[in-house]
């Protein structure tokens, strides 16, 4: 899945958990979930990367970098880090439960247009203006 999408979903289970251990879990949940849907990948590296570091930085901005929405998309993105660094595998292969499990990953279904379309409507409306006062929250 692409990582965009990866932090737009933690970050979504993050600000509905309300705590930031529970955005924690759920996201590195959400990670194993996305990669087992079956999905297309984004070819480049360098889009991944900066795509990814920009929509956390974007929700950083807009709720403030503890807000568990923004710990849910760390925890959610931050196992594709083995796909760039050179971190120990074990029996030849990467740390992360849905990176080890052989056939875990599977391409075809969700196109990564889709799922671009997808993580820019999710943090979208984890970051819009106004929100807060939407769903009703008075101060923070
Ligand atoms: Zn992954």
């Amino acid at each position: 899945m692409i990582v965009s999408l990866h932090v737009a979903t933690g970050a979504a289970a993050g600000a509905l958990a309300g705590s930031r251990l529970g955005a924690v879990g759920l996201g590195l949940l959400l990670h194993a979930a996305g990669d087992r849907m079956p999905h297309d990948d984004v070819a480049s590296r360098p889009f991944e990367i900066a795509s990814g570091a920009a929509s956390l930085l974007l929700l950083a901005a807009a709720r403030g970098p503890l807000d568990p929405a923004v710990l849910g998309g760390i925890a959610a993105s931050v196992p594709d880090v083995e796909h760039v660094l050179p971190l120990p595998r074990p029996d030849g292969r990467k740390l992360f439960p849905s990176h080890r499990v052989r056939g875990w990953h599977r391409g075809g279904g969700v196109p990564a247009w889709a799922q671009l379309v997808a993580a820019g409507a999710i943090l979208g409306a984890l970051t819009a203006p106004g929100r807060e006062a939407q769903s009703g929250r008075v101060g923070k």
